[in-house]
């Protein structure tokens, strides 16, 4: 799955030669002056979730720290809330270190809390609180507000830009000429290319985060410009990407590619970088792909079913869009996608969209009830049935997607295909647990995982078990996904938070150009790096000396291989938080 992750990561090695000329000035040197520095939490050996707790969920700390027993001090009267003894010692693979937990899940009282070992080591201080991750969910959704293309961003505190990216044109790939009149969407990563097939999944896994828990974030305030409007603030977000999506479709229904410039430009904020925004497709005919149009008609079914209470037209649009998509593909069912001559901006290329028409198949049975679709839905699962595997979907191996629309929609569908599905899913997610259990950090991550992305796996794996627990309520699907939130918070070898302005020590320097072009020291904030990677792949990873493979991380803006936010990042985390937003105990 990695593997698909890279081919984006490989195309974003050219980002290096964009370093190379960098406004930044910096070089490529050594990597000792840049090397993460420890965290005041990690210096002391004790590693947390840095933004605190739930009152009625597990609370573990790990800690490599020499000591047998700690206690909870509560900071408001300095009285002792909560002692116990360590765990025993063990190993952990993925860190190299030999660790043992603090395990404080009866303390449930709301506070402001330190953990302190009995050799007199102490921890920062986190907060125990209902509402301790909402101002999590808040900041990673603004992100995408943050990212926007073509349009007058202020996040506030100095995050701004004017407009970008508005001079459009064709690309001789494209099968069509001239200047066109197409802006929009949310920037991809670190770099400001707009990719459908990101970009699919990423709205695909926003607008699941609305069906499964909606109710709960109807009313949830992003503080953005269409704020107080009749679309609630999670889905108006949303809806401007997805307005950026519909515009890269033709006439014919099929999609093009992405929108970018020929190739990565240097750490510039997005409105110097000038010069033609091409629309670009695969250059010969029909120029446009499959797995983009498919991606393109699964979201744009979710689209329709999510905003027909508040947008009705724009829902209308939504399904004519994906209806169109998904005719077009049944007359091109594998046109692929390789950059043309002279385009070396991320690629997203994928020799099979099979699991993309079966998403796009899912979508619109759930959302029309066709026995169209739904045939042809069951005529693309593997046979015998017990064949299906489900595994963390990725940009571009989304057949997880598919099945879990098929399985959860509240339509009549087969019995059988329904309970293979949420049996393989269970599978999975009885895998996660144990190696949550196993893992001295707490995720749920296999060593293979710390390759490409892997925070994006570990937030993927999260909603991979916050769907079995859709299917079989089960605490020990909440507790592991819940984990992996703590994990990209602060319960990591290194004790940092991967998402920038959260916690008590986050990473400072992402792969992000506007963070580092912008002249503030903060970079933005709400964003989820990619984290981790044994397989490196720009100059500054592979200096890393070799290590345990969580341990294969620098915090430097030039490794973008382990160090570059990306909105596929951003979603599943966000997914994540919305679900804890919607837990009855959240009030
Ligand atoms: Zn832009």
């Amino acid at each position: 799955m990695y593997r698909r992750e890279f081919l984006k990561t490989t195309a974003s090695c050219l980002g290096a030669l964009g370093f190379a000329r960098s406004s930044s000035g910096a070089q490529i040197s050594g990597i000792d002056a840049v090397s993460p520095k420890p965290s005041a939490a990690g210096a002391g050996g004790i590693y947390l979730n840095q933004i605190g707790f739930l009152p009625d969920h597990a609370k573990v700390a790990t800690v490599s720290a020499r000591a047998s027993s700690f206690l909870v001090r509560s900071l408001k009267d300095n009285s002792v809330a909560f002692r116990s003894t360590l765990s025993p010692q063990r190993q952990d693979n993925a860190s190299g270190d030999t660790v043992r937990l603090a395990d404080f899940s009866p303390l449930k009282v709301p506070g402001e809390y330190r953990i302190e070992l009995d050799t007199g080591v102490k921890s920062d201080s986190f907060p125990i609180r209902k509402d301790v991750y909402d101002h999590a969910l808040l900041i990673m959704m603004r992100s995408f507000y943050g990212q926007r293309c073509g349009y007058d961003v202020d996040l506030g505190g100095g995050y701004a830009h004017p407009k970008c990216h508005m001079e459009a044109a064709f690309h001789a790939s494209s099968g069509k000429t001239g200047l066109c009149n197409i802006s929009g969407g949310w920037h991809d990563a670190g770099d400001y290319g707009r990719y459908i097939v990101n970009s699919g999944i990423t709205t695909g896994t926003l607008l699941w985060a609305w069906e499964l828990y909606g109710a709960s974030l109807k009313d949830f305030a992003l503080r953005i410009p269409e704020s107080g409007g009749n679309v609630p603030d999670f889905l108006a977000e949303i809806q401007w990407n997805l307005q950026w999506m519909l515009s890269l479709q033709d006439s014919d229904g099929g999609v093009w590619q992405k929108q970018s410039r020929d190739d990565f430009c240097s750490f510039i904020m997005p409105q110097d970088e000038l010069g033609p925004n091409y629309v670009i497709g695969t250059g010969f005919a029909p120029y446009k792909s499959t797995c983009a149009t498919a991606d393109l008609a699964a979201v744009m079914a979710i689209a329709a079913r999510c905003y027909s209470s508040y947008a009705p037209a724009f829902s209308r649009q939504c399904l004519k869009a994906a209806r169109a998509a998904w005719n077009w593909c049944q007359n091109n069912p594998s046109v692929l996608f390789k950059n043309p001559a002279g385009i070396h901006t991320a690629e997203f290329g994928d020799s099979d969209c099979h699991d993309e028409l079966l998403w796009a198949t899912a979508e619109l049975w759930r959302k029309t009830g066709d026995a169209t679709f739904h045939q042809v839905f069951l005529g693309m699962l593997p046979q015998p049935l017990s064949a299906i595997t489900v595994d963390v979907p990725s940009s571009t191996q989304v057949s997880s997607l598919g099945y879990w629309s098929y399985a959860l929609a509240r339509r009549e569908g087969s019995g059988t295909a329904i309970a293979a599905i949420q049996q393989a899913t269970l599978k999975t997610g009885r895998k996660f647990v144990r190696q949550s259990l196993d893992n001295g950090y707490g995720d749920s991550l296999a060593l293979e995982d710390y390759a490409g992305a892997s925070n994006s796996v570990a937030a993927n794996h999260s909603l991979l078990l916050l769907i079995a627990n859709q299917f079989e309520p089960d605490s020990s699907y909440l507790d592991c996904a819940v984990n992996n939130l703590h994990y990209l918070l602060g319960r990591n070898c290194l004790g940092i938070s991967w998402v920038t302005q959260l916690g008590s020590y986050s990473l400072q320097h992402p792969h992000h150009r506007p963070s580092v072009a912008d002249n503030i020291v903060a970079p933005w904030p709400g964003l989820l790096s990619n984290g981790p990677n044994a397989d490196p792949a720009d100059p500054i990873s592979k200096a890393l000396p070799r290590q345990a493979p969580m341990r294969m991380y620098v915090d430097d803006e030039r490794a973008y291989s382990c160090n570059e936010p990306t909105i596929n990042c951003n979603a599943p985390l966000v997914f994540v938080l919305a679900a804890l937003h919607a837990q009855p105990s959240h009030g």
